[in-house]
């Protein structure tokens, strides 16, 4: 399972699960989008971490509490 960010979109991010094609989240800026991918990823996917991991990463660059 991989959850991504496409930030292609000027106005935001598109949160996207490779293993729910139909499922996908709109958020308006990077933190919020990794808040909701780690909340898909604990709903959808227990047990699995790597956008808990990725958010804390992004974190770390931001110099941010993480999420
Ligand atoms: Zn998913």
């Amino acid at each position: 399972m991989t959850l991504r960010l496409d930030k292609s979109k000027v106005t935001g991010v598109v949160i996207v699960c490779d293993e729910c094609p139909h499922w996908s989240a709109f958020r308006f800026d990077v933190e919020e989008g990794w808040v909701c991918a780690v909340d898909h990823e604990q709903r959808v996917h227990p047990g699995q971490h790597q956008a808990k991991r990725a958010a804390h990463a992004y974190a770390a660059t931001q110099g941010v509490r993480p999420i």
